[in-house]
Parts: C-alpha cells; sequence; structure tokens
C-alpha cells in the first residue's frame, strides 16, 4: 500500500514537471505545426522519419497545380535547375555552418557517400601513393561500412577499423592510433546512430588533417538536431539525411557538404549529364562542372526537395542553439524519467550520461525490448528497436513535448516484464 502511494506520488511529480517544462519551452508552439501532433501517439522516431509539416501539404499542392501542372518542362529553366543549389545553401546556412557554394543536394546519403569517399580517396592515393586506407569505426552506420568496404575493394585499398564501445562512440585517442601516413579518408558519424554519441567533430577533423587525411563527417543524425559548423571546424567533406531531423519525408535527397578548397580537385564516379560543365551542350564528352554542380549526376528529385523547406524555415526562424538547448532538455528529461521508472525494472542507458557527448537520441537497452517494441508499436507508442536489445527513442525538438516523452517512457516500463 504504502509502494504504491510513493510509487502514485512519484508519477505524479514526474508528469508536474513535464507540464511545466512544457510551458516554460520556448519552442513549444513548434510543435502544432506538425501533422499528428495534436493526437495522443508518442512519436520517437523523429530521428528515423521526421513528422511531416503542416505547411508542406499547401506546398505540395501548389506544387503540382501551379508549378509542375501549369510551368511544365519550363519549370526546370526557371526554377528547379537551381533548386538542388539553393537548398543546399540554405542548410548550409541554417543548419550545418558552410558559407554558399559549397552544399548540394542530391541522390540518397549511400550514394553521395560513395561519391565523395570515392573521390577524396582516388585523389589522395594519386598524390601519395602511400594513402591506400580508409578509416572508420566498426559500429558506423551499415550503409557506411558496406560501401567503404566496396570501394577498398574496387580501388585496391585497405579499410582500417577502428574498434569502439557500442555505447559511445569515436574519440581522440582511438582515432589517433588509427591515423598516418597510410590514411587517405577517414569516415566518421557526428552523432552514432545507435548510442547517440556526439563526436569532438572540431578535434577529430584536427587529428585527422595532422596525419594528412581528409575527413567525411556523416551527418545524418546530426543536420537539424546538433550545431554543426563545417567551414569553422575545418571538414573537408560531409554528407547527411534529409528525411530525418529534417523531415523531408520518406526517400527525400540527401545532401552533400564538399568544402570550396576541394572541389577543383575531386572528380566523382558516377559522371553524368547533370554534373556536366555545359548541362545543355550534351558534347561527345563529358567535362566536369565548376564548383558543386559536378557532384550531381542524373535529373535531381525535385518533388522529394518541398517538405524539407518548411522545416529548414522553422530552424531558420529558432537557430540552432534553441533546437539544441531544447534536445538537451528532452534527452536530460528522458534520463531522469527512465532512471526512476526503468532503471529499477533492469534497464540500462547504452547512451553518453553526459550530455556534452549525446545527440538527439538515447537508447536504453534490456533483453525484452524487442517484444516491448513490438508491443508498443500496436498501441501506437514508436520508438525503435536496434540489436543488442536497444530501444531507441528519438526526440525531435521541433515535434515533441516533455509531456509525450513522459508518456511513452511509460508506456515502455508497463510493456516491460515486472
Ligand atoms: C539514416 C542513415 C543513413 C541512410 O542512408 P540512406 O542512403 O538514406 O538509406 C546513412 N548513414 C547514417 C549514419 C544514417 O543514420
Amino acid at each position: 500500500m504504502r509502494a504504491a502511494t510513493d510509487a502514485a506520488g512519484r508519477l505524479e511529480a514526474l508528469a508536474a514537471e513535464a507540464s511545466r517544462l512544457d510551458e516554460a519551452d520556448p519552442l513549444r508552439a513548434y510543435r502544432d505545426r506538425f501533422v499528428g501532433a495534436g493526437s495522443s501517439l508518442v512519436y520517437f522516431d523523429g530521428n528515423s522519419l521526421g513528422r511531416p509539416p503542416k505547411a508542406t501539404a499547401d506546398r505540395l499542392d501548389r506544387f503540382i497545380r501551379d508549378e509542375w501542372g501549369g510551368r511544365l518542362i519550363r519549370g526546370w529553366d526557371e526554377a528547379w535547375m537551381d533548386l538542388p543549389f539553393a537548398i543546399g545553401d540554405t542548410i548550409g546556412r541554417v543548419a550545418i555552418g558552410a558559407a554558399g557554394g559549397q552544399t548540394v543536394i542530391g541522390d540518397s546519403t549511400t550514394v553521395l557517400l560513395y561519391k565523395l569517399v570515392r573521390a577524396a580517396f582516388d585523389a589522395q592515393r594519386s598524390a601519395d601513393p602511400a594513402r591506400v586506407e580508409i578509416v572508420l569505426d566498426r559500429d558506423n552506420f551499415p550503409t557506411d561500412r558496406y560501401l567503404v568496404e566496396g570501394i577498398a575493394a574496387e580501388r585496391g585499398g585497405r579499410v582500417r577499423w577502428i574498434e569502439v564501445d557500442q555505447r559511445s562512440g569515436v574519440d581522440a585517442p582511438a582515432l589517433a592510433a588509427a591515423v598516418g601516413p597510410d590514411t587517405a579518408v577517414v569516415v566518421l558519424s557526428h552523432v552514432a546512430y545507435r548510442s547517440g554519441h556526439l563526436a569532438d567533430a572540431a578535434s577529430l577533423t584536427r587529428i585527422a588533417h595532422d596525419a594528412g587525411a581528409l575527413v567525411l563527417w556523416d551527418l545524418c543524425h546530426s543536420a537539424g538536431s546538433v550545431p554543426v559548423e563545417a567551414d569553422a571546424w575545418g571538414f573537408d567533406l560531409a554528407v547527411g539525411c534529409t528525411y530525418k531531423y529534417l523531415n523531408g519525408g520518406p526517400g527525400s535527397p540527401a545532401f552533400a557538404y564538399v568544402a570550396a578548397r576541394h572541389q577543383a580537385a575531386l572528380a566523382q564516379p558516377i559522371q553524368g549529364w547533370m554534373g556536366a560543365a555545359d548541362v545543355f551542350a550534351m558534347g561527345p564528352r563529358y567535362s566536369p562542372a565548376a564548383g558543386m554542380r559536378r557532384f550531381l549526376s542524373g535529373t535531381p528529385p525535385i518533388l522529394g526537395m518541398l517538405a524539407m523547406q518548411d522545416t529548414l524555415a522553422m530552424i531558420e526562424e529558432t537557430g540552432m542553439p534553441a533546437i539544441r538547448e531544447k534536445s538537451v532538455a528532452l534527452t536530460e528529461f528522458a534520463l531522469r524519467v527512465a532512471d526512476e521508472l526503468l532503471v529499477p525494472l533492469g534497464v540500462e542507458l547504452a547512451s553518453p550520461r553526459d550530455a556534452s557527448e549525446r545527440g538527439g537520441h538515447v537508447t536504453f537497452s534490456h533483453p525484452a525490448m524487442r517484444a516491448v517494441t513490438a508491443a508498443l508499436w500496436e498501441q501506437d507508442v514508436i520508438p525503435d528497436y536496434r540489436d543488442p536489445g536497444g530501444l531507441r527513442i528519438g526526440l525531435s525538438p521541433l515535434s515533441t513535448s516533455f509531456t509525450e516523452t513522459l508518456a511513452g517512457l511509460r508506456a515502455v516500463g508497463a510493456a516491460l516484464p515486472h
């Protein structure tokens, strides 16, 4: 009886705290700008597929009626040819700290990673034949690992793996031990997809540069969630998703960043007409365009570039520092709730405890989490599951509330074996 009263009291205190945090949240009004935010569904997967902005429905409708329907093929000349660069520059300005002319939207993340890693590998090896290694960590996202292995096999290079703890990520000593005179390119995730570990991108970039390597940063889990300063931190290359924290919709095209100082020296392997110096010359031989156009290959997916513009406009209004502040408050609150409600049930934190080393999602582990995730999806509570035993909670700062976070974690507790 006493224990039950204490538990009820603790829940009441957490509920009061969630309400207080929501009321004090300077970004609270943004939640209403997303489809579905008014329902009781709990969405913990905005880091995998962000919710659609409400404004996007109108934007799509207008695009189909007026631009596609009205302008037809004239649309390419009037606007669409330039859109990959215009939106790329907006991403650069509002989300990743890149001056204009260095960011473009194009293919999927996987394809852009392939194009840039291969271009960087070839450029590095032709400058110094000893540089045959691509360095990345064993816990990097599967597509990053698979395509790097493919490039190494295709180009006669080698992969050098950094072993990492799955609950954290790559740190300075681990990278320093892996790079050297053999390193061509380093491929790292800024925020680790499993643990949410936030890498110290400026320091790690410096370490790679000191060894003569180029670095490609995978920003899939940081763009729109964690401030990035691509220019100030000395990035060479970066690629990131737009359907995660940028809410671009399923399969929306990724962005690529290439520092201005490298653009002329990099030749990407998928030489298509859209990357040619004069697209409509249709000449006998490929000659790459100057600037970011050379990193495109074929006709860009314009429809897929519409939704992200609404989120980019919101990020421009709030600024990334306010988004990061909310994001840290959300993950801190989630950890506090988990300490009270989940840890007593045997759940362990599989993410960094220190907020300065953590991105916008956290992972909790327990052997029952696969079954728990399946049960929660049935109840409209939507986290995702990552082996081994990891329940991943993505807290999208613009669309997630503290009350929603508490409701979801209570449901996790109720679904765990007692
Ligand atoms: C989501 C994600 C990808 C996805 O690549 P796609 O080509 O869009 O499927 C790649 N890398 C990381 C780190 C990711 O988180």
